[in-house]
């Protein structure tokens, strides 16, 4: 029931200052800290701490972010034999600066993640035999994403794509290889055309992406919840009534959930309130990784809420 993510690993630089700085200033700030991030590593990270054995396939620079950007995979227990270091660029990172009212500026340098390739397929296309699913997302060159997704069909391996961060060109042949989307409001604006403001417009995107060849496609829509469309039906999952302080990294716990609930032997129905389970419990505590949940937390929080859950 292994799970397999193929794509990013970021090191986040956050600088907090009392205002963000205008082009050519030097300004003071007062807070600092690096934090692991990237899209395949968030997703990756909220696989393994609910207990389904991980592995990562991505590549890190030869510098010390590489190094503790590996570490901290492996502290969630994530596999990372698959992971390459790279010495001819930087890791991956995210430069960000926030202000007092939480405005934020960034700059992300794609490093290793932009030199993923065909070589990293290959690791991928190994690891498929016995694997439940792929986990994609479009923080590394799109032509590997295509081909991982391709070996994975060939394979039988479900195939679930996070088309995140937003992208104007995605393969057409790419939507006739995946078993799950799962775009939030604007990803999914972006891919179908029309503006998604609430459920009924989600549920057009949604079956929109499944004319294109999509088996089934789920709209996420925050703290409203997610739609989704499948060859049997539609259906709308609310999302968990929480106290939100923070909404970095849900989407990726999100995809994180459902996907451990596909390991762990759940329909689709089910596997996606382990999704937005997953996603409530992140908006709880601030930052990525450090907010996504591990098995004790997920089970006592579904159970709260009236969701039996049986141990893996
Ligand atoms: P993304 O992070 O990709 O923009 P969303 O913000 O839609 O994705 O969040 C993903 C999922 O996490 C949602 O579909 C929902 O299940 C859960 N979630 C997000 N925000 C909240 C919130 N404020 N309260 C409860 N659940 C939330």
């Amino acid at each position: 029931m292994t799970i397999i993510v193929f794509g990013s690993i970021n090191m986040d630089l956050v600088a907090k200052a009392s205002r963000l700085p205008v082009a050519g200033e030097t300004l003071l700030g007062h807070d600092f800290l690096t934090a692991p991030g990237g899209k395949g590593a968030n997703q990756a990270v909220a696989v393994a701490r609910l207990g389904i054995p991980t592995q990562m396939v991505g590549r890190v620079g030869g510098d010390s972010f590489g190094v503790e950007l590996v570490n901290s995979l492996q502290a969630s227990g994530v596999q990372t034999v698959n992971v390459s270091v790279d010495n001819a660029v930087s890791s991956g990172v995210a430069l960000i600066s926030v202000d007092d009212a939480g405005e934020n500026q960034m700059i992300v340098v794609p490093g290793a993640n932009g030199r993923v390739n065909q070589e990293d397929v290959k690791l991928v296309v190994n690891l498929l035999p016995g694997a439940t699913a792929l986990l994609l997302q479009f923080e590394i060159p799109m032509n590997s994403v295509l081909s991982a997704a391709k070996a994975a069909r060939e394979a039988g391996v479900t195939v679930i794509l996070d088309p995140a961060p937003a992208h104007g060109d995605v393969p057409d042949e790419l939507y006739t290889l995946v078993d799950i989307i799962t775009p939030n409001e604007v990803e999914a604006s972006q891919l179908v055309g029309f503006k998604i403001d609430g459920r009924e417009k989600a549920f057009l995107a949604a079956e929109k992406l499944r004319d294109r060849g999509v088996k089934n496609a789920i709209v996420k829509l925050g703290a409203q919840g997610v739609v989704c469309a499948s060859a049997e039906e539609t259906f709308f999952v609310p999302a968990f009534l929480v106290e939100a302080v923070d909404t970095v990294a849900a989407g990726d716990a999100f995809n994180g959930g459902m996907a451990a609930g596909l390991a762990s032997g759940l329909g689709l129905r089910e596997a996606v309130v382990w999704g937005a389970a997953a996603g409530a419990l992140t908006t709880m505590k601030s930052g990525a990784q450090p907010s996504l949940p591990n098995w004790g937390v997920f089970k006592g929080f579904l159970e709260e809420r009236g969701f039996g859950v049986n141990s893996l």
